[in-house]
Order: C-alpha cells, then structure tokens, then sequence
C-alpha cells in the first residue's frame, strides 16, 4: 500500500469548509493530516456526527503507517514513537525521533529530587532548536513491590516526562502500573512467561506495552497473541547484546523487524522499536575505567538512532556529569532525524541583536541555516550589541553561494535597501564574511557603503572586534572617497 494523497483524505472529511478545526478548507486539514501535524480528533465533524463513523473508521485504516504510532504519557511531554512509512530517510523522512529515556533506579533514595529535576529540565540549544529527554526509565532494582509502587508515584509527582517502569515480574510491575496508570506509562515489559497477565492489564487500562524475546519468531507471535487480545500499543524488543558478534546481532534484529513491520507491511513488525544500550552495564564486567564502558554504551546509543530506533533507554546521562553523552546523542539524533524535504533556511532580514545604539556595526551574513544561527550565537555568546543583515542566498552557504553567485553584491545591496540597515545608525559600514572578501569592491558602489572584510569564521568576530573595528576612521575614509 502506497502512502495516501490528500484527495484520498479529503474524499473521506465532511467537506463543509467549516473551519472549526481552524483551517478555512477540508484539503488544507487533509494536507496536515497527512504530514502529523493534527490529528484526526481535531475535525469535529468526523467525531461527533454518528453518520461520519464509517468514514472516520475508513480515514484511520487509510494514514495508519505501516509501522504504527505508539504514545507514552500524557500532555505536554506527551511521548510519539514510531509511526514511520520508509526504511531510510532520504526516501520521505523521518516522523518521530528517537526517543531518549534515561534509566533511574528505584533505589535511589535523597538523590531521587534533583536527578528527576535534572533529567526533566535539561534543554541544549542547538542550531535554533531545543534539545531535550523524552522518558525517564524506573528500573525495579529493591525487587520490593511497595518500593516500587512507592517510587513510581514519587517520579510522576516530580515530572512531567513520560515514564516507563521496568520489570519483569508481574508481581512488582501491576501494583506500580496501577498507582500510576492514568500518567499513561510504557510498562516494560511482558514475556512469553508474562505475557497474558501483563498483557490483559495494559488491554484493560490502554497502556502501551513492551514485549521481550530475542527469538524473532516468538516475538511475532507474542505480537500477533497480543494484538488478538486487543493490544492497541505495542513496542518491540529483541535485546540488546554486547560482546564479540553481538553488535552485528542486535543491529540485524532491528533492521529485521524494521524491513518486516515498514517494507513488508508485517502487522505483527509493524510497531516501533525499542532498544536498551543500558544493558551494557548488567552484560560486562571488566576491569576497564568507568568513562571507557560508558563508550560502549554510548556508542550502541548511536548506532541504535542511526538505524531510526524508536525509543532507547540509557543507563549513563543521568549525572550532570556524563552530559557529554547526552551531548553526543542529542546532537547526531538531530542530524539523523532532521527532514530532507524541508532545506534548511531562515528567513531574510535585519536582526537586532542586544541594544545596538548608532554606531554599533553591521554583519552580513547568507539566510544558510546553519550559517545564520551560528552566527548569530557567536554574536550573542560575545556580547556584541550589533545588527545582523541576514541576505538571501537561497539557503546556501556563504562560501558556496558567493562560488554560485547566490551571494552577491548586488543581493546585498537589494537587502540594505529592503531591510533599511542603515536606518538605524548613523554610519555606512558594512561588515561582509571572510569568505565573501571578493564581493567587497563591487558592494562599496552597489550599497554605497564602507565595506569591512571580517574574519572567516565568526568564532572569530570577538578578536575583530577588539583589533579592526574602528568606524570612526572608516567613516572619514567613506566621507573623503564621497567627496573624491
Ligand atoms: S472541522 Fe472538519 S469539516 Fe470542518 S473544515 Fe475542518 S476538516 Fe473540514
């Protein structure tokens, strides 16, 4: 089954144009359906009227993926894995990252408050995003029902993160699942031993529910059991193995149920996948320093989200200290998961940053994504009042585009009249990248200005700052030129 168009989605809404759900047509709604960005709940029209049921009915089979979407918790934080329609990116994208959930023990004792805390603030800026965690993972390590019980309530209380409870004794993980069912969390996880004891609680109160074999073959007839029992939220894991050929194993597996559930439309495949790099810490037992076993961990991390794994749980990350590792995984996920559909631009213009008063200076810089915003932090990061004259080169970088002509003195020149940089200073003076040097003498007629060659690099804009800035003496040089 190929992936639905918009008329197809459309032949099945209302077609009143209503805009209840607040889009002035039923394809507009139909277009962002089909790109996740609303739900099918937000047509009022095909949930409330009974005579809509059979094409609601129709419109879920029709944009259901073949791997399916699976939400853990609630609200805000409110967690998707899953849900993709191609094996490799650069065939559609990716809809839902790899999610990141970090391991907390339930032993954990006064240490418990700022590590919830820690885990649930931690935001990294990065090239104009805002990086977080997605879960935390509460590991039943006491083997104590109360405990864990105890803990699980204590954690919800504390976060809004999604949780997932750890353990595989039916005993232990229903008392700790019940406390905190209405949070919606993942229960990790059900056996061929467990299955119908957990399973039959997660049907009974819509929980999702991870089920466990490293046997392909009966994790697919755990799902197909499951599913007949009215699972509605399935994750899958076949094990995370380290050592001498386990790698290549635990890789294999995931591609595996990944070619199954996405390609092959397998519905007993067809659901994310979870991976557990925290494994690593009950599997090995050597005699290396800490930092060098976190590497294994870290690297499984990486090759799980470069493999578009749906969720991993994490062992190491949970210190303020190892946010190296969190570093390393937050960012190659951004990169793995970013959309090859959209190019990476940022809108032309004149961007104040800080208080610039009216000699302050004037950058110039492409509308390349990763060009501007690094840019722009650079400035930030050295406290330079200034402006930021962001020109459109089509997206592309600076070096690139001056190469291209997509940067030229003519499109800066069109931008400071556009824009009216020089509006707000008393000054001509523009300061143009390194790697543009050569548009300088065409820019100075095009824009009638005094034009400065800055560093190559803006890491580099604070040492020009202090050594070259100087626009007083620019000034005169511009006036002297004029009157020439
Ligand atoms: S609420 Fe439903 S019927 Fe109304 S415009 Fe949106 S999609 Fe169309």
């Amino acid at each position: 089954m190929g992936r639905p168009s918009p008329l197809e989605v459309y032949a099945l809404l209302d077609k009143s144009n209503c805009g209840d759900c607040g889009y002035d047509t039923c394809m507009a709604f139909a277009t962002d359906l089909l790109e996740r960005k609303i739900r099918i709940k937000d047509c009022t029209h095909l949930m409330k009227d009974p005579k809509q049921a059979k094409n609601r009915e129709k419109l879920i089979k029709l944009i259901t993926p073949p791997q399916k979407e699976v939400r853990i918790g609630i609200g805000e934080r409110e967690c998707v894995i899953g849900g993709e329609e191609v094996l490799m990116r650069h065939q559609l994208t990716f809809y839902n990252q790899t999610a990141i959930f970090i391991e907390v023990p339930d032993d954990l004792g006064g240490a418990l408050e700022s590590t919830i805390k820690y885990l649930t603030d931690l935001k990294i800026e990065r090239i104009g995003e805002t990086l977080t965690l997605d879960g935390i993972a509460l590991r039943c390590v006491t083997g104590d029902a109360n405990t864990f019980k105890a803990m699980a309530k204590k954690v919800t209380e504390l976060t809004n993160l999604p949780l997932m409870l750890c353990c595989l004794n039916p005993e232990i993980l229903l008392p700790a699942a019940e406390e905190i069912k209405n949070k919606k969390p993942l229960l990790y996880g059900a056996t061929i031993e467990t299955w119908e004891k957990i399973g039959t609680f997660a049907v009974q109160n819509d929980l999702p529910l991870a089920i466990i074999s490293s046997d392909l073959d009966e994790l697919m007839s755990l799902s197909a059991t499951l599913q007949k029992l009215g699972a509605k939220g399935l994750v899958l894991d076949a094990g995370t193995f380290f050592g001498p050929g386990n790698i290549a194993k635990t890789y294999n597996n995931i591609m595996q149920l990944r070619i199954a559930g996405i390609d092959k439309e397998n519905p007993n495949a067809g659901w994310p996948i979870i991976g557990v790099p925290a494994a690593y810490w009950s599997q090995v037992n050597d005699d290396k320093e800490l930092w060098q076993h976190q590497y294994q961990e870290v690297i499984m991390g990486a090759i799980m989200e470069s493999i578009d794994t749906s969720l991993i749980v994490m062992h190491t990350g949970r210190h303020p200290e190892d946010v190296w590792a969190l570093l390393a995984l937050m960012t190659l996920r951004q990169s793995v998961f970013s959309d090859p559909r959209i190019y990476p631009t940022v809108e032309p213009g004149l961007y104040k940053i800080g208080e610039p008063n009216e000699m302050s200076p004037i950058f110039v810089t492409s509308n390349y994504r990763m060009t501007k915003i690094p840019v722009e932090q650079d400035l930030q990061g050295a406290n330079i009042d200034c402006w930021l004259l962001v020109v459109d080169s089509e997206g592309i970088g600076i070096e690139s585009a001056v190469a291209g002509g997509q940067f030229n003195a003519s499109a800066i020149a069109e931008a400071v009249n556009k824009y009216k940089a020089f509006d707000n200073v008393k000054h001509r003076i523009l300061i143009i990248p390194g790697m543009a040097a050569r548009l300088s003498g065409a820019l100075e007629d095009e824009a009638d200005a005094y034009v400065v060659v800055g560093p190559r690099d803006s890491s580099g804009i604070p040492k020009f700052m202090e050594t070259q800035w100087k626009p007083e003496e620019f000034m005169k040089e511009y006036e002297s030129w004029k009157k020439n």
